[in-house]
């Protein structure tokens, strides 16, 4: 399964615009993606300085679009990455496959890498799926990463402490540099896959294996010990090196806001390989994308712990608004007055990351915030329903904490309706319906077109 069949798909669907106006990849490219946010996905036809490449962006920027690519309704979605982690498949390996259509030296000034924001320290690939082993062998990792271009065969790579970060420090205790695979224009399952966080020594490869039912083939790369997705647009064959560095950032993550600058690993760019007339993925840092992306699988692992803690949860939303990060809505069925709480709790210590937490009734739609702010307005009392944590591990990119050591506040609002006192007070009047005012209202509905949601 390619980044291709899925745009078709798209195409077929009338998800995909063509621009075909020229356009630069430094800040203006970006600009439109901001732009068409929750809209369709544009693919640029016309890059300025790039002859035969074309970008596509926003691939996975509605909630709709990643169903669409996992093949789920929104209700069975996470019950879907909960399976695909626990039931992981080992991808197939093939020794040829569209990707190696074209081999060359390294130039990454050939590759329309966009510049996106005014205060960013340079071009940076954000859409990268970076696979790497053990020096044993023994595992696997599969993560994304931003790549900071430094100049034609060299790039600055942000490693979070996480799984890349141990793999690079295993491989540097051995006294090597670290061979990556950079895979660029993926299905949207593998990218999701790759912002997921199974703990270490699960084989992200393996999941989104499982959430292609099996279509996922992979290809060994020519120069490094490394996988890449067969089916990928691009894949740049590297080595992370064991002592030179650069300096990495600033760069707008997930907040919108700039990360700020540290000194990081240097990649060597040694191999190239690409499909002819390659698409190059792009991925705006700091759009409804990214915030999806990252955000997705923090949801299923909300919703997998809170289920366990009330009897039913029905929808948790990691708000667009909230960073994809910060803010959960999450919807329960609760059996006493105590359930919400719990749920408060569970969530935070689901996803340590998250900052604040509003828990709704089921009669709640998590994704209409206006409907949530009404729960709020309605169901909720300060003094008794508001949970306070002081001096909690939080994000580290939340400006307003400490950022250095991550500590931050947190805040949980029980917005479901008490128990105690009667139902109907509660309750959301309703009109009665009409067959004949809402086949109108249809009519209406239609000529006015769909309007978009996240
Ligand atoms: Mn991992």
């Amino acid at each position: 399964m390619s980044l291709r069949e899925f745009l078709e798909e798209m195409e077929e669907r009338r998800e995909v615009i063509r621009i075909t106006e020229p356009l630069s990849t430094r800040f203006e490219i970006p600009l439109v993606m901001k732009s068409l946010e929750g809209g369709p996905i544009p693919i640029f036809e016309n890059v300025e300085g790039y002859e035969g490449v074309t970008i596509v962006g926003n691939v996975c920027g509605t909630r709709d679009r990643l169903c669409l690519a996992l093949n789920v309704s929104r209700e069975e979605l996470y019950n879907r990455l909960i399976d695909a982690s626990r039931n992981l498949k080992p991808p197939s390996v093939v020794s040829n496959s569209p990707v190696t259509e074209v081999i060359e030296e390294p130039d990454l000034r050939s590759i329309p890498i966009l510049t996106h924001y005014e205060g960013d320290a340079g071009a940076y690939i954000t859409s990268a799926v970076i696979s790497a082993k053990s020096p044993d062998g023994s595992v696997e990792n599969v993560s994304i990463h931003r790549l900071l271009v430094l100049d034609e065969r060299h790039l600055a790579i942000r490693l979070v402490p996480r799984h890349l970060y141990k793999l690079w420090s295993m491989a540097k205790g051995e006294g090597k540099d670290l061979d990556i695979a950079i895979a660029v224009g993926v299905h949207p399952a593998v990218s999701l896959a790759a912002a997921s966080s199974p703990p270490f020594g699960v084989n992200e490869f393996w999941i989104a294996n499982a959430l292609l039912d099996g279509k996922l083939r992979l290809i060994k790369c020519r120069k490094v010990d490394a996988y890449a997705p067969a089916d990928a647009e691009l894949v740049l064959e590297g080595r992370i090196s064991r002592d030179r560095e650069a300096t990495e950032g600033p760069l707008v993550d997930i907040t919108g806001t700039y990360d700020i600058k540290r000194s990081q690993p240097v990649v060597e760019v040694i191999n190239v390989m690409h499909r002819k007339g390659y698409i190059y993925q792009a991925l705006l840092p700091g759009g409804a994308e990214h915030r999806l992306l990252m955000g997705l699988p923090r949801e299923a692992a909300i919703y997998e712990a809170v289920s366990r803690v009330v009897p039913k949860v029905r929808a948790v939303n990691l708000s667009i608004g909230g960073c994809g990060w910060l803010h959960a809505i999450i919807s329960i069925e609760k059996q006493t007055d105590g359930d919400a709480k719990n749920a408060i709790l569970s969530a935070f210590s689901a996803h340590p990351s998250l900052k604040h937490v509003v828990v709704v009734d089921a009669d709640v739609d998590v994704f209409n915030l206006d409907d949530v702010e009404w729960a709020i307005a309605t169901r909720f009392q300060a003094d008794e329903d508001l949970v306070i944590l002081r001096n909690v591990r939080g994000s580290s990119l939340d400006p307003s904490a400490d950022q250095e050591r991550a500590i931050t506040s947190k805040m949980g609002i029980d917005a479901t309706r008490p128990l105690s006192k009667p139902r109907e007070g509660f309750e959301r009047a309703e009109i009665p319906r009409s067959g004949r005012a809402e086949d109108i209202i249809d009519k209406l509905m239609e000529s006015l077109g769909d309007p978009d949601s996240f």
